[in-house]
């Protein structure tokens, strides 16, 4: 099967030995890469119940089929293990040279498991596997233990992903950083720092195959002149082109949820003014939409301290808190690169902060004489910090919203925005109905591109869903997909010319189905309840500040929620029966789905 290497690589960090695995064909085949074979493979390998911060939560980390294919924007590779921040599976996708290196050593997946007794990396040096010491690297951030990593190899192709000072003291909202991004959500950095795991490096060299590489190559200069037809006719993000979502649809939450700004970017000169700052656009492999905007971070035009930011981050490091000054947001973005942490969570919290703060449930003994009114850029950048270092008021907020609001009580809940225990940001879902459904009960992430169609009903957000996952497990870009004329159809025929498998839209659709299926079979395993499906409270009670008076009505969301359940095929309660299971080809994990409830997380704070 061209295209897969049909290995992935067993790391046990307990006992220290490493072993290369077989894929069955049939995985690769029912569950595509990335974010399906990931979770397919976790399911494989992990224990009901456990713990997320202990030996017996595996993680998972496996490239798109496409990778190195020449496929645009498929430059892809997942991170698949239980959310220390949820106690539910996370999937998400990040893009760069980390998957074509892998795509090079043989292996598809790397599935680790256990815990080392003293910091070590994984370096998958092509065919060979060595642990090393990682001692030195304790308390380093990305971008100097990559540099570390790659002097030690003497190489300076090795691809580093790697946890910060934060995940290895399990800060709940610890990223992972591959290349020069903050893509993994859900506490991913803390799970390799429980496993005392500071770095998967990789370094590949053999050539990835393609079945049909004279179609293939037709193929994607075809994509390609569709993609630049579609931007030009306004359907796409110009390079370049301001970050934060355009419509004016979606309105941008600002001050924690408390104002939101019509029109996301529209109105935001922060960005947009800072033209000055930006140094470039640049592009991941093989992928003609170079949407990364790389920054620099202080004022000195020689400086080469750089930063990518993306819209998320923006938007939670920007107006959520109250801050619409770009160096200050760049400053508190370098900071989660430092420590390693996720962006958007770490901005949320910071805002349920500075609401606490101006509320009073917070003083300035707690912040240590800090102001952390919204718009402090003191208060951003040094709360910033002390999360990733986790001191004073940093280590509570270390554990996310949910939890911090759990320990300070008097009412803070009412304004910790999370959905089963992550930070929301981005969009409001205040005006748009779809929006609401998909950030309480969906199983991916919606996109932030603020499009939401008010006729969508919920077959359409189970198709999104379903073809959204069945982009992440091709790994391709969700930037990109707008891109596409025919996301299914042309990205099927990528998919067979790549691997000389036939696969037709209709199967596209299903292997992404069946990937949504066995996340919600493995969280409800995990304990999750109906009642998780919901969100904050501010959202049902507070209308926007915009004079719509907007708010989530509790009855249209539960009605949106039960035509959810059915359009899936669940029960009311949405459990997915066995019936399920068995149409999506899925019967032999029935009893492997069973497992305990035990130790389901405090998720509701109604
Ligand atoms: S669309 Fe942007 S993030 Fe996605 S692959 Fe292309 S350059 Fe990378």
């Amino acid at each position: 099967m061209s295209s897969y290497n049909s290995k992935y690589l067993a790391v046990d960090l307990t006992s220290g030995k490493t072993e290369a695995r077989e894929i069955p064909g049939r995985w690769l085949r029912d569950y595509l890469g990335g974010v399906g074979l990931g979770t397919r493979l976790y399911l494989e390998c992990a224990r009901p119940g456990a713990d997320t911060l202990g030996p017996d939560n595996p993680v998972v980390m496996a490239r798109g089929p496409l990778s190195g294919t020449m496929a645009p924007a498929s430059a892809g590779h997942a991170v698949v293990t239980r959310s220390p921040a949820t106690g539910l599976l996370c999937g998400s996708v990040s893009f760069g040279l980390w998957s074509l290196a892998l795509a090079g050593t043989g292996y598809d997946a790397v599935v680790i498991t256990g815990a080392a007794a003293s910091p070590v990396y994984l370096f998958i040096d092509d065919g060979r596997v060595h642990l090393r010491r990682a001692d030195p690297l304790a308390g380093q951030g990305g971008p100097q233990t990559a540099a570390a990593i790659r002097r030690e190899s003497g190489d300076s192709r090795v691809q580093v992903a790697c946890t910060g000072p934060a995940g290895e003291s399990l800060a709940r909202l610890a990223t992972i950083r591959d290349g020069h991004r903050l893509m993994h959500r859900g506490g991913a950095g803390a799970v390799l720092g429980a496993k005392k795991l500071k770095a998967v490096a990789v370094r590949g060299t053999r050539p990835v195959s393609v079945a049909d590489i004279d179609a293939m190559r037709k193929a994607v200069l075809d994509l390609n002149t569709g993609w630049r037809q579609t931007a030009a006719g306004g359907g796409g993000l110009e390079p370049g082109e301001c970050l934060l979502p355009g419509s004016g649809r979606c309105h941008l939450p600002a001050r924690n949820y408390q104002q939101a700004i019509p029109g996301g970017a529209a109105s935001l000169a922060a960005e947009c003014a800072a033209k000055g700052r930006l140094i470039k656009t640049i592009a991941c492999p093989a992928c003609p939409v170079a949407c990364q905007h790389v920054y620099r971070i202080t004022d000195d035009p020689h400086s080469d301290e750089q930063v990518v930011l993306d819209n998320e981050a923006l938007a939670a490091l920007g107006p959520l808190c109250g801050m619409f000054h770009l160096p200050v947001i760049l400053k508190a973005l370098d900071l989660c690169h430092v420590y390693g942490l996720d962006p958007v969570s770490a901005g949320a919290s910071v805002a349920w902060a500075m609401e606490c703060f101006e509320r009073g449930l917070l003083t300035s003994q707690d912040t240590n004489g800090l102001d952390l009114s919204f718009g402090s850029a003191d208060g951003l950048v040094e709360t910033t910090r002390r999360i990733g270092q986790l001191s004073g008021i940093g280590a509570v907020l270390a554990e996310g919203v949910l939890r911090a609001a759990n320990g300070l009580g008097q009412g803070s809940g009412e304004w910790a925005m999370q959905v089963k225990g992550l930070e929301m940001a981005g969009c409001d879902p205040r005006t748009q109905p779809g929006l609401a459904l998909r950030l309480a009960a969906g199983l991916r992430p919606p996109t932030l591109d603020g499009r939401d169609d008010p006729s969508a009903t919920a077959a359409d957000a189970c198709r999104e869903e379903d073809l959204a996952a069945a982009g992440d497990s091709l790994a391709i870009c969700p930037n990109a997909r707008r891109y596409f004329r025919d996301f299914p159809a042309e990205a099927a025929r990528m998919y067979t010319l790549a691997t000389g498998m036939p696969l037709n839209p209709a199967e596209l659709r299903r292997a992404g189905e069946r990937t949504n299926n066995l996340i919600k079979a493995i969280d409800i395993r995990e304990g999750w309840q109906r009642p998780d499906d919901w969100l904050p409270p501010r959202l049902f009670r507070e209308p926007l500040d915009t004079g719509e008076g907007a708010v989530v009505s509790e009855k249209d969301l539960t009605a949106a929620i039960d035509g959810y359940y059915r359009g899936r095929g669940w029960s009311a309660e949405g459990l997915v029966p066995g019936e399920k299971l068995a149409a999506l080809g899925m019967d032999d994990l029935r009893e492997m789905l069973k497992g305990n409830r035990h130790g389901a997380p405090p998720h509701t704070l109604r």
